[in-house]
């Protein structure tokens, strides 16, 4: 995998500038792993126009990598045979990891959401 390339933008945000090359790589919804990596952050962020995730806060490029590397054992890499050349389905509620390799599937956990950036909202310093 490919190092996440992180650029600042301001003070108080942070741009991924490659995520949605990596979510390629990964074979994997841009949608569902921003979900992770903003809950893992513990923060919020969106796309921008030029398809770069933009969080709130700021983070190093070992930050998202660190994540990267969680999601990737979690949602893509088989544990049977360790390929990388997987299919995350759902089905009714729950995330089920095909493996295309060896055919072995499972669960895997849902993403915690449901955050609520509390930036921004703090009450001025008395
Ligand atoms: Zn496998």
């Amino acid at each position: 995998m490919r190092p996440p390339q992180v650029l600042r933008e301001g003070t108080k945000k942070t741009v991924f500038v490659n995520f949605m090359d990596l979510c390629k790589s990964m074979h994997r919804q841009p949608d569902h792993v921003m979900t992770f990596l903003l809950a893992e952050l513990g923060t919020s962020g969106s796309l921008d126009g030029k398809q770069r995730l933009v969080v709130k806060g700021r983070f190093a490029p070992k930050n998202f990598e660190g994540i990267l590397r969680r999601y990737l054992n979690e949602y893509v890499i088989c544990n049977g045979c360790k390929s990388a050349d997987t299919i995350l389905q759902k089905e009714n509620r729950l995330f089920f990891l095909r493996c295309e390799k060896c055919g072995s599937g499972r669960s895997v956990a849902q993403i915690k959401s449901g955050f609520v950036a509390l930036v921004g909202r703090r009450k001025a310093g008395t």
